[in-house]
């Protein structure tokens, strides 16, 4: 099976883990900052916050905005479900802005309506999640504008954009949220095992997203209520969780962080090849904008939606390892149990009906791509 995303794992990344285990510290070391330092080093922001998963530094981000009850979250419809559920973890409402059909992120005029709407409804969302879909930027500049207007913080779900760039500026430098948040499943750009990250500019806020990762717990004397009654006092200001990176996922990250320009370029090299060899079939093309630079986690085309069920099942059974992204999010059953039904964000439905991710990943051979190719057109000339 070519699979659709793999992680490349070197020697060097091996010989980082490996010191880690030899180290006093599998946890809680050095390994931790230094892998934050870096990451926020790479694009450009000033405080990291390294976690367990992506999930839990979409919950850390949002608790740490005060996000809560009667508070509403929007985000995406076309994304992992992870980006809607870190709402109703803080016990917050869910909503979704429906995709623009070209860039398949959020739609900033879907937004601008809707949240005209909500404003006279006094109802406006106290968050906005943008998702960077197949690492391909959203129109960051719009929704910041939008933000200072109607006053919500906002989260970039940046999970498929590690490495990527809007204009000159990185993704992840956060010059128009609050908050950004990059994953590292073997799946996406650069992996740690699990383990994902939120980026600020916010002193404060990072602080908060550090106490919610680990147990509400503090141990710097500024910010306690009482003074120390000695070196090993530590309080628990709030009730925070277990979200903490180990150091063998840190080491694997900060090893892997050195390799991402060359993972990048074998995506663009790869995803370039796929436009040209694709070009005379009947599936439309993941569209990318001349003013970003996409990181280019994922090569979704497009097929005829009566012929997607069956394009996917054929090229599954000869070996390619193909996947949809994504079902829309508010047509899962725990949304639709909240009031969410067909027809509610049309663009990301309609998308969803065609979407088929082909195999990309920088480790993926030409010879390889070429039966992918072979295997969709012959897929699509039997139909
Ligand atoms: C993968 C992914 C997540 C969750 O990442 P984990 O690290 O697996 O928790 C969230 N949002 C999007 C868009 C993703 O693709």
């Amino acid at each position: 099976m070519i699979p659709y995303g793999r992680q490349s794992i070197s020697q060097a990344d091996i010989d980082a883990v490996t010191a880690v285990l030899r180290s006093d510290h599998l946890t809680q070391g050095p390994a931790v900052p230094a892998f934050e330092s870096k990451v926020a080093q790479t694009v450009g922001a000033a405080h990291g916050v390294a976690v367990n998963s992506a999930t839990s530094a979409l919950h850390i981000a949002c608790a740490a905005l005060g996000l809560g009850p009667g508070d509403v979250l929007w985000t995406s419809p076309n994304t992992f479900v992870a980006s809607a559920n870190c709402a109703r973890y803080c016990g917050a409402d869910v909503d979704f802005v429906d995709i623009n059909p070209v860039t398949l992120n959020m739609c900033p005029l879907a937004l601008e309506r809707k949240l005209r709407k909500a404003e006279i409804a006094g109802r406006l969302p106290k968050i906005v999640i943008p998702v960077h879909f197949a690492g391909e930027p959203c129109d960051m500049a719009a929704i910041h504008r939008l933000a200072r207007t109607y006053g919500f913080s906002v989260i970039e779900d940046a999970s498929h954009a590690v490495g990527a760039r809007c204009g000159a500026t990185a993704v992840g430098a956060c010059e128009f949220s609050d908050v950004t948040i990059f994953s590292f499943h073997p799946v996406k750009i650069v992996t740690t095992a699990e383990g994902g990250l939120a980026l600020t500019n916010r002193a404060e806020l990072a602080e908060r997203m550090a106490l919610w990762r680990s147990h509400g717990i503090t141990r710097a004397p500024e910010l306690m209520i009482s003074e120390p009654d000695g070196p090993w006092y530590y309080e628990q200001l709030t009730l925070g969780f277990n979200y903490r990176m180990t150091d063998l996922q840190a080491a694997l990250g900060t090893s892997q962080l050195d390799r991402l320009a060359e993972f990048i370029d074998a995506r663009q090299r790869l995803a370039a090849r796929y436009d040209g060899l694709l070009a005379d079939l009947p599936v439309g093309l993941p569209h990318r904008s001349t003013s970003n630079h996409s990181a280019l986690h994922l090569y979704p085309v497009r097929v005829a939606s009566g012929r997607r069920a069956v394009t996917f099942t054929q090229l599954r059974a000869q070996g390619i390892g193909v996947n949809v992204h994504y079902i829309p999010v508010h047509l899962q059953p725990y949304y639709r149990a909240l009031g969410f039904k067909p027809g509610d964000f049309p663009e990301a439905e309609r998308y969803y009906a065609e979407a088929i991710s082909l195999p990309l990943f920088p480790a993926l051979t030409e010879a390889e791509q070429d039966v992918v190719v072979q295997e969709l057109t012959a897929t699509l000339e039997r139909q």
